[in-house]
């Protein structure tokens, strides 16, 4: 991976990606064929002793008679935020059982930057061989109504493998913050504007929409801050650096517990049972401010479908293991169900956010930068 890349280059290249893709062109095809008779197009076997080895179906793998032996080497799953942060802790939970099944290592990458959007510009650059696996959130469906350019597009430029989870997100504050309460924060928001600062991972990641929700509604700006992921936030957070921010459970729910944060509201239409004392944003006063964060998988758009499916039968196993399942509990929330671990359900659910959002953050008055 380039992880110097500026967006502009990303941009430029994957536009000129995008329109040969969009043309019929003979080459892909004898490309595609060119790797079912090469096995893949990566190096190294799976160990001896791996579900994989000598059985190419084992965990889900690409099957005998689709020519193409997959994994036969690391996979590199990126993860577009900071580590430590709730979409780092989602995709190394998921990645363990993942690769027991696939029998490949799967190592986690941060490319933090640009909330979000430079790892997706850099995954939809990848070679489409279904060793480089992006894990993204909701801003997948919120960064074309939040940037005038994005250098590429959810639904052409990817091939869904399967949700993972959707969560909701608590809105909290420094320890030592002076409102107790949603209503408390809302007053003491408006009456120091100019002062109190908001903690983001960045333009289109699900802390800024949380943001952009909470704002309008109360029809106030402050400064905001961001972050390359709200781990560091967090820390930035519990160390009183910054005010208040929002953040999925999956990163809130120990601090809140602890004490080492203010937990003021769930961005849900119910409370959560990982955090029974924290009132639902509706029960604040603030019924519009919901959101809930789901996790996908993609691949480049032009990965052949064998991989897809080995890589989606993958996911599925993983949502079934118990530890994934204990966990995600602890962190208030759980795996999706089966059917949208699929690329069907994850693209249905992509298409629909990204209608929904459109119109939320156009009814917020907020124009794409
Ligand atoms: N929770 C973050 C967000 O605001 C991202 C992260 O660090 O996972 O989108």
């Amino acid at each position: 991976m380039r992880q110097d890349r500026s967006l502009e280059s990303i941009r430029t290249s994957a536009a000129t990606k995008r329109r040969a893709r969009r043309t019929p062109w003979p080459a892909l095809a004898a490309a595609a064929l060119l790797l079912s008779a090469c096995g893949g197009g990566a190096t190294g076997s799976p160990p001896a002793d791996s579900p994989a080895a000598g059985s190419p179906t084992a965990g889900g793998g690409a099957s005998p008679t689709s020519g193409i032996a997959y994994p036969e080497g690391p996979i590199t799953m990126i993860v577009p935020f900071a580590a430590g942060g709730p979409t780092d802790t989602v995709t190394r939970l998921v990645a363990k059982p993942m690769e027991t099944i696939l029998g490949q290592t799967i190592v986690v990458q941060n490319v933090a930057g640009a909330g979000g959007t430079l790892a997706a510009g850099q995954v939809a650059e990848a070679p489409a061989d279904g060793y480089t696996v992006l894990m993204h959130h909701i801003g997948m469906s919120t960064a074309p109504s939040l940037y005038a350019s994005l250098p590429y597009d959810p639904l052409v430029d990817f091939k869904t493998i399967g949700l993972v989870t959707e969560v909701p997100m608590t809105i909290i504050g420094r320890p030592d913050f002076e409102p107790t309460t949603l209503e408390e924060l809302v007053a003491y928001v408006k009456a120091n504007a100019d002062t109190v600062t908001y903690a983001n991972a960045g333009i289109g990641a699900a802390s800024h929409l949380c943001g952009l929700l909470f704002m309008s509604a109360i029809d106030t700006k402050v400064t905001e801050v961001p972050y390359d992921g709200t781990g560091p936030a967090m820390e930035d957070l519990a160390g009183s650096q910054v005010d208040f921010m929002c953040d999925q459970t999956t990163n809130t729910t120990e601090q809140i517990k602890s004490g080492g944060v203010k937990a003021y509201a769930i961005t849900s239409p119910e409370r959560n049972d990982a955090l029974p004392d924290v009132p639902t944003t509706t029960e604040g006063g603030l019924p519009d401010v919901q959101v809930r964060v789901w996790h996908g998988l993609y691949v480049p758009a032009d990965t052949p479908d064998e991989i897809v499916q080995a890589l989606s039968a993958a996911l599925q196993a993983a949502l079934t293991d118990q530890n994934v399942i204990d966990k995600f509990a602890d962190l208030g929330t759980v795996p999706v169900s089966a059917d949208l671990a699929t690329p069907e359900g994850h693209t249905a659910k992509l298409q629909s956010e990204i209608e929904l959002w459109k119109a939320v953050i156009e009814a917020a008055g907020v124009t794409p930068q």
